[in-house]
């Protein structure tokens, strides 16, 4: 079986939030789509482990924030690889309430979408919430970031808790068979840092092996320190 056919099939990036009493949470998800136009009614994959998943089921009230192609990867990283648990994933970031009180993210969000809970799908480590629109709008006509360009243009990846993710065991086998340079992983959102390509968004050049990185050097993504990272 090859898993790679699974990545043929499109998504989005966006950001689902929602609210436990007066904590608001907010987290990356790719799986989404329309199951139904009247009523509009659309389902979230989330993984049983997220804050937002505790979150969703008690407040019964989410939303849904459409990413444009401009979002960097350490704003999405912000929503994608770290918990609300510890970290305020909304320090710094510009968000709205709607009139349930649900974030609505504001920062290269191109559309936005409020769902009512109405019912869930037990699905092994998730859940998929589906939800009736009760309100939307479009905030610019950015282009909407698809999985593919975050993944192809953006080098992103797939946390451990994504409906998508698996060990990358084709890419590590692909990576043998080409002269390896040594590169290192995220043990936190597995980032890989390639010294091929350095970390230019931070003043790395191309070439600058991971043993020359400078000790303050932190995952662009997450946020980790160097002693975070393994050799692959
Ligand atoms: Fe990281």
């Amino acid at each position: 079986m090859d898993r790679k056919a699974l990545h043929k099939i499109s998504y989005g990036i966006y950001i689902i939030c929602s609210k436990n009493n007066d904590k608001i949470n907010g987290q990356i998800a790719n799986a989404i789509f329309q199951v139904s136009s009247e009523p509009p009614i659309i389902a979230v994959s989330i993984n049983k482990k997220n804050l937002t998943h505790d979150c969703i089921q008690k407040c019964k009230l989410f939303t849904i924030s459409v990413l444009s192609e401009e979002a960097p990867m350490k704003f999405i990283g912000n929503f994608g690889f770290k918990s609300g648990r510890d970290h305020d994933k909304f320090n710094d970031i510009k968000y709205k309430l709607s009139d349930n009180k649900i974030p609505i993210i504001l920062d290269y969000t191109t559309a936005y979408i409020e769902l009512s809970l109405i019912n869930t799908v037990d699905v092994s480590t998730h859940t998929i919430f589906i939800g009736k629109v009760i309100d939307a709008n479009i905030l610019t006509n950015d282009p909407v970031m698809t999985y593919e360009y975050y993944h192809e243009c953006k080098g992103g990846l797939s946390p451990k808790t994504a409906p998508t993710y698996y060990k990358k065991i084709d890419d590590k086998i692909k990576n043998k068979e080409e002269k390896k340079m040594d590169k290192y992983d995220c043990n936190v959102c597995g980032y890989v840092y390639d010294p091929a390509k350095g970390d230019p968004d931070n003043g790395i050049s191309p070439g600058t092996k991971f043993e020359d990185l400078p000790k303050e050097w932190v995952c662009p993504i997450c946020g980790a320190s160097k002693e975070q990272f393994e050799k692959e």
